[in-house]
Parts: structure tokens; sequence; C-alpha cells
């Protein structure tokens, strides 16, 4: 039979159980390629990269041996046009095509793209759903219709109660949604922390390629072991470690931080689930079997800690994403125009907490949801940056960043850019935040406790400084009320002694 159907698959699709595996056609070619503009749009981690290559050939690997036909692009192929438009444009000519499909993308950019494309194609074209969300593109869009700020837990509780998780009728089984409040502990070293499984790859030949091609890249990678999960059945290891050696102290240690502890309790799912090797209600499903399995090993409250992370917080991002792109990429509530200190990409740092945070990305692709937020985060958000800046960053260095998820939650929940969509006040701490969830300020250059000395701080009078320079913004803010009410209530002298500490540290960014 003659192929007349070609359907693209993108680096972040691998959903193998999407509808269009069920059946072999002999009709249909399947495509999908490594292309230089991919590698470039932002500066990536090494490591980003090569997870996504590893996985996308894997991908397509099995879904031939399955006896689907596929086309694959390595970025080095003779063939290779590196440009979507142009080698779907080869293929539609080489094999005389007759319709086009693809899968709808996730990120704004490749969204306009693709819809471009197809317009001046002069087959027929068709977009699918990839079948990986929990929710449709403006369904959290429709539900806070008219509303200024989205409140994650109304929109979570209508996700338990749409997927009847954990349910007892219309009311939370236990009789409560919310374990938040019990989940929030310093971790204790008496309890071991487990080693994730690491799936040694030799990735020799890739870092070649990428340095044949001049690939610019972030971040520290060991060619010789590789040990992201790239596969499905990697994947299911993860997520099988995660549920029996993790979960139980997931949600108690979910926003510790511990020096040279980089995974704690986390599951490390996120690149995995990003891509669509997993899917985000197997992995729920499989963590509440496990708790109903294990009543007496495992209590709710970290359970519901995880499962509202992933219906929760990821589809509530996505979601921001399609109701406020693109004017969401242009926020810049503070009108912040600093730029990210150099340590940022080097790790070079005293400051303990950022040096941690920095070097585990650098050597990880990775760095855990409170070290995101309330170290990094909380420090480019105290010292101004340019929302712009903090987003390549993020895009670039971590290895499930897509921005459909880094945006949302760089720009809106820990930049505040967006003035209060995702979160209704900044994410900001002096070190008495990170003194009492970690390890990093007791083996720090700094003093946690000195605000003013030689050696005190530089998040304590940034801070302070960062309130005052914002008042304008945030004064009238009632969640806040309290940070302006203790600045008022500061003698003067002290006042200017925090904010000429704060300046001295500014012009000395790269020496902290
Ligand atoms: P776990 O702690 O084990 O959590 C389980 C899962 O819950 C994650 O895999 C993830 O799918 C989901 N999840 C948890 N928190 C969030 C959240 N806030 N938003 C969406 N999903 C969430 N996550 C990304 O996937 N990609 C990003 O680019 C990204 N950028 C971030 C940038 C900043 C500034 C912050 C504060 C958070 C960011 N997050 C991002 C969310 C979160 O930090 C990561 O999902 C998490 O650290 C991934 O590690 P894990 O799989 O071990 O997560
Ligand atoms: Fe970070 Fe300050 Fe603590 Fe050092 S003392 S680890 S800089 S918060």
């Amino acid at each position: 039979m003659t192929l007349t159907k070609l359907r693209l698959i993108l680096g972040d699709q691998l959903n193998a159980q999407h509808t269009w595996f069920e059946q072999k056609k002999d009709d249909t070619l399947y495509v999908m390629m490594e292309i230089l503009p991919e590698t470039s749009y932002v500066r990536h981690h090494i490591q980003k990269i090569i997870a996504f290559f590893l996985s996308m050939r894997a991908f397509a690997a099995e879904r031939t041996s399955e006896g689907h036909q596929f086309k694959y692009y390595q970025l080095d192929a003779a063939d290779n046009l590196q440009s979507f438009e142009r080698n779907i444009q080869q293929l539609v000519d080489q094999h005389n095509i007759q319709k086009f499909e693809y899968l709808l993308p996730d990120e704004y950019r490749l969204d306009v793209q693709l819809n471009n494309f197809c317009k001046t194609l002069p087959i027929e074209s068709e977009a699918h759903d990839t079948e990986h969300f929990l929710t449709q593109r403006h369904e959290l869009d429709q539900f806070f219709k008219g509303k200024k700020t989205y409140l994650l837990e109304s929109f979570y509780r209508q996700m338990r109660r749409k997927y009847d998780i954990m349910m007892d009728g219309n009311e939370p089984i236990t009789g409560k949604w919310n374990y938040d409040a019990d989940n929030r502990k310093k971790y204790d070293p008496k309890v071991p922390i487990p080693s994730p499984p690491l799936f040694k790859r030799e990735v020799k030949d890739l870092v070649e390629m990428l340095e044949k091609y001049q690939v610019n890249t972030i971040g520290r990678i060991n060619p010789e072991k590789f040990e992201w999960a790239v596969t499905r059945a990697e994947a299911l290891q993860t997520l099988d470690f995660f549920v029996e050696k993790c979960l139980s102290n997931f949600g108690t240690f979910q926003d510790a931080m511990q020096d040279d502890e980089p995974f704690l309790f986390h599951s490390r799912l996120s690149f995995v689930m990003n891509v669509k090797i997993l899917h985000p209600l197997e992995v729920v499903q499989r963590v509440i079997a496990h708790w109903q399995a294990h009543p007496q090993e495992i209590d709710i409250a970290q359970v519901e800690g995880f499962v509202r992370q992933i219906i929760g917080w990821r589809e509530y991002m996505r979601g921001v994403y399609w109701a406020k792109m693109p004017e969401y990429a242009q926020k810049n509530f503070f009108e912040h125009q600093n730029k990210l200190p150099d340590f940022f990409w080097t790790g070079k740092t005293k400051m303990n907490c950022l040096s941690q945070a920095i070097n585990q990305s650098l050597d990880n692709a990775y760095a855990h949801h409170i070290q995101r937020l309330m170290v990094t985060g909380n420090f480019a958000l105290l010292l101004g940056v340019n929302p712009d800046e903090v987003d390549a960053w993020y895009l670039g260095i971590y290895i499930d960043a897509i921005e459909w998820v880094e945006i949302t939650n760089t720009r809106g929940m820990s930049q505040f850019a967006d003035g209060g969509i995702v979160g209704t006040k900044p994410y900001t701490s002096s070190a008495n935040y990170i003194n009492k969830m970690g390890s990093y300020c007791k083996n720090c250059h700094y003093d946690h406790k000195e605000r003013l000395k030689d050696k005190a701080c530089p998040f304590n009078s940034l801070y302070w400084e960062f309130y005052e320079r914002n008042r304008a913004q945030l004064g009238n803010n009632a969640r806040i009320g309290m940070a302006y009410r203790n600045l008022d209530r500061m003698p003067e002298q002290e006042k200017a002694a925090l904010l000429a500490k704060a300046k001295y540290y500014r012009e000395h960014i790269d020496n902290l």
C-alpha cells in the first residue's frame, strides 16, 4: 500500500497509549525530528537535550518494532533540513502525501508555527489532541471566568470530584481536602533517604554530535553515565521506586532542603510526565493503590500532597498558560530590569543555599520545588531581575522545563510578574525561612541571624528593601500587611542601614 498520510510527533508527545497507535496503518508515516532551532531557542542544559533525544529515539524505535512506520531525522542526518516545515514538505513531496496530521503542541510558539504552516500546505491537514492532560486547553479559563486571581484550591477540588479521586460521593474520603499544613517539616536525619534508580547510559556519541553542531548548552554531564529515565520501562521503574520507597515521607519532607541531597523524597517524574511517557492519571492511580494496600505505612497527608501536585498544580499551570498566553510572556508587574547574577551560570557563590541549588541544577538539571521557589526564585525576585532573564534561566536549566509549566511557575508563582493571577502574594523570604526548612544556613559563610554586620545574610537586607521598593504595588495587599507594619515600626536609622546594606550587596553581587 502507498503512503498517503503523514503524522508529526513532537519531542514532548511521546504517548505510546495514544489512539493513533492502536492500529498499524500501512498508509501512514510518522515523522519525528531533532532540529537545530529546537536546541537553540534558549540555552538548554546539555542533559535536557540529551534526555529529549534519547527518549525520542527510544519512542520511535519501540513504535517501529511494533510495526508502525517511522521516519526519524537525527540531528546529523544528511537529509535533515533542520526545520519542521522543510522536513515535512520534503516528505510530502517524496511520498506524494495527501494529508498531514499533528498533535496539538503544548507550547504557544509551536502551536502558532504549525497552525500557520498548515495554511500554506496545499494538502489537507488536521490537529489532534495529545490525550495526555486531564483538562482541555481552555477548561480552567472557563472555570475561573471573570475572576482576577485563579485560586488553585477551588480548581483542585473540582478535579478531585471530576475524576472521583479519594472521594466519598461529593466529599473527600477522609473528610479533609488538603493536608498542606502537615507537610512542612525540616528533614530529619534519622529518616534514611533512599537512593533513586539511576540508568547509567553512555552518551559520548550524542555529546560529540552536539559539539560538532556547536549547540550552546549550560550545565555539566558525565558522558559515561547519563542517569535519567528516558524510556517507558525506566519511567515505570522510577514510579515504582517512588511509590515503594519515597511516598511514605513525600509530604512530610516536601519542602525540606538538605545539603548534598538533591532528590530527598521527590519523585523525579516531571520529565517523563512532561514528555508524556507517563500519563498523570496512571501515576496518581498507582500512588493511591499503593496507599490503599499499605494503610499502616502511608498516611493520607503524603498521598494527598502528591495528588494535589499532579491533578491540581500541573493541570492548573497548563490552564493558566492557555488562558493568558501570549500576553503572559510580557508580564513584568514590578518592572524589574536587573540582570541575573553570573553565579547562576557557574554556581560560584559563598551563599550556601544558592550554591547548593545552582550547583545541583548544573550537575543534574534538577532542583526540587522549594529550591526553585524559595532559593533561586526568591533571590532573583528580591534582586529585581527582569523576568525575561529569570524565565530563560529556568527554561534552559531544568530537564522538565517546557514553557507551559515553566513560565507559569517562574513568571507567575515565583516572580509575581503577573501581578497576582497565580498567587495572591509574592513568595519572598528572608534567611529565616531557608534556615527553618533545611541545613543550608548551618553550613554557610553568611550568618542567617544577622542583617547588618559583615557576614549578614544578603537575603535579610534584600528582603526589606524589596518591600520598601515595591510599596506602591504591594502596600494595599492585605495578605502582606504584616511586612509593612513591621517595616513602618522600624526606627528610621535601622531602616536606612538595611537599605544601605542591600545597596552594598547589589553593588558587590558578583562577590557574594
Ligand atoms: P515532585 O516533588 O515529586 O512532585 C510530583 C509532580 O508534581 C512533579 O513531577 C510535577 O509533575 C508535579 N508538580 C509539582 N509541583 C508543580 C508545580 N508547581 N507546577 C506543575 N507541576 C507540579 N515543573 C516542571 O515540570 N517544569 C518546569 O519547567 C518547572 N519550572 C518551575 C519553575 C519554578 C520557579 C518553580 C517554583 C517550579 C517549577 N516547576 C516546574 C514545578 C516543580 O518544581 C517541578 O515540577 C518539580 O520540582 C519536579 O520534580 P519532581 O518530579 O521530583 O516533583
Ligand atoms: Fe542562604 Fe543566607 Fe542561609 Fe547562607 S545564611 S544559606 S545565604 S539564607
